[in-house]
């Protein structure tokens, strides 16, 4: 029988007391990996008073100890790289190098982390009034929570707690309960680094779980990661009880081939970001935007997917993995029937895939669609699998239009070799992160990952310095001693006004 995944609450890794748990499957086999406990409500009260005292104690250590701790965290993540993969690897089928990559895209975090004496430094003027100074700070807010999606088990957690606590505060965490021994190993490792206990607790679940920290009177900011709807009911939630919360949410992103572009880095660009993970990236792009004649590579487009084929994270053919769950496949597989129904062509087909010797798998072979309507489901929903749709239009106008129209605004990528193509298309379209011949733009982390209009609900974006602005407020002192030289300058007169003086 399978093992009950640890929490880590009150200074300890240990077992849940709940009743209920969710199986952790292998998704290319069913193999039952473990069960995610569903914690109690008791003991996410204990999790958030636990980090709540041991908030108190960690705000007073120097930013300069936080960081030796952290460094230490990021180096353990680099010399354990492997070993966290492999677990990723296990629990969600990503490809063995699509797994390190991504863990070392959440390490680049932590090492980010490890500039926060600078970057929480405030600002000052001297002599604003006759002899008063006034300055700033940046001082953490207390209890923070992060709530994380399947897709990205190691990096989104890693955008999240380095920087929450490097800046001072406390963290919850509570990971996808589809893949959450990857999260366990990240915490583990936390402490292996000589954090004191309870900076960072860990909980397991799912809605009521996060219902339940959301409402929490002592957390004071809540990170979300994960699809629009429910990003949205954290959103309302959070905000009605008046904490503060950033959520990123889903996406459908377009990548534009201008017919001057390198052909070959733009079809290659489309593979890897269209399917590579399944499909599974909000920075995947689902629609191909193919401008004039550059129309006349969707046939290459698809022979290319076509060799993109699934299977185990350790194949060596394997150019990605499986669907995270069956929901996952059957729900895509539904929306290739829904296309081919509402008279879209499928160029390929990718509903019938099968691979040898892994005859459970979520597998779904990359598809492409033609002939698309913008009023179809395939191109309004986010279908999260290796499903491409390709559109065509007449000029560069016309691309950024449609690209405008979509309610979703992650990002966008432009392939071209034209400056003003590109100028035109970066200055015009409405997206937050946008590609010039990069098919997949996400920032490293001294910018922020800005998603627009669905993609994003709250002010300020994750990682860079717009998370330091979020996991912090600011403390203005006005300041004036004085002078025992010069009791001329200063007068003890009341002064009945606003002004200072
Ligand atoms: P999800 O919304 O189903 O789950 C995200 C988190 O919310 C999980 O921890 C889950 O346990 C919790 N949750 C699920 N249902 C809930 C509910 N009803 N109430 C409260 N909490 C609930 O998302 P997912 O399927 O795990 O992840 C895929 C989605 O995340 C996609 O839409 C993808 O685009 C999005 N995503 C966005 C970004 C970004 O940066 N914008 C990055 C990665 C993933």
């Amino acid at each position: 029988m399978a093992q009950t995944l640890d929490i880590y609450i009150d200074g300890q890794f240990r077992q849940s007391d709940c009743a209920d748990s969710v199986p952790v499957v292998n998704p290319a086999t069913q193999e039952l990996l473990v069960n995610a406990p569903l914690t109690t409500t008791a003991e996410i009260d204990l999790a958030v008073a636990s980090a709540r005292k041991a908030f108190l104690q960690w705000r007073t250590v120097p930013a300069s100890e936080r960081v030796r701790m952290m460094m230490t965290y990021q180096m353990l993540l680099k010399e354990r790289q492997d070993d966290i993969a492999t677990i990723l690897s296990q629990e969600t089928g990503k490809i063995f190098a699509d797994a390190k990559g991504e863990v070392w895209r959440g390490i680049e975090v932590a090492e980010q982390a490890c500039n926060i004496p600078s970057l929480m430094m405030g600002e000052t003027a001297e002599n604003v009034a006759r002899e008063i100074n006034t300055y700033s700070y940046l001082q953490p807010l207390g209890v923070c929570v992060g709530i994380t999606p399947f897709n990205f088990p190691a990096m989104i957690p890693l955008w999240m707690f380095p920087l929450a606590i490097a800046c001072g505060n406390a963290f919850i965490l509570k990971p996808s309960e589809q893949d959450p021994m990857t999260p366990n190993k990240l915490v583990e490792l936390f402490y292996e680094s000589g954090f004191p206990k309870d900076i960072i607790q860990l909980v397991h679940g799912g809605k009521d779980q996060v219902d339940d920290l959301i409402t929490h009177e002592q957390v004071k900011a809540i990170s979300f990661v994960g699809s629009v709807q429910v990003g949205q009911h954290v959103y309302r939630l959070g905000t009605d009880k008046l904490k503060r919360v950033q959520c990123l949410t889903g996406a459908k992103n377009h990548l534009v081939v201008m017919p001057d572009a390198d052909k070959e880095q733009a079809i290659s660009g489309l593979v890897g970001s269209a399917v590579g993970a399944a499909g599974q990236r909000c920075m995947a792009n689902s629609v191909a935007v193919f401008v004039g004649e550059s129309r006349q590579w969707i046939t290459d487009l698809r022979d290319a997917l076509a060799a993109a084929t699934p299977g185990p994270w350790n194949g060596e053919a394997s150019a990605y993995g499986p669907q995270i769950s069956r929901r996952a496949k059957d729900r895509i597989l539904g929306y290739i029937e829904k296309g081919k129904e509402e008279g879209a062509t499928c160029l390929l087909d990718g509903s019938e895939c099968s691979v040898e010797d892994y005859p459970d798998g979520n597998w779904v072979g990359p598809t492409l669609f033609t002939d698309i309507d913008v009023a179809m489901a395939i191109y309004t929903d986010e279908i999260f699998g290796p499903v491409l749709l390709a559109v065509q239009v007449d000029s560069l106008q016309q691309a950024i239009e449609l690209i405008n129209d979509s309610p979703y605004g992650n990002g966008t990528s432009i392939f071209t070799a034209s400056g003003g193509a590109a100028r035109k298309f970066q200055h015009e379209v409405e997206a937050g992160q946008v590609g010039i011949n990069v098919p997949i733009p996400v920032p490293l982390p001294f910018f922020s990952f800005t998603g627009w209009k669905n993609s994003f609900y709250g002010d300020q974006h994750a990682y860079g310095k717009q998370a330091v602005r979020f996991y912090t407020e600011t403390k203005t002192i006005t300041s004036r001693w004085f002078r025992t030289d010069s009791a001329a300058d200063s007068t003890s007169e009341p002064n009945m006004t606003i002004k200072l003086r």
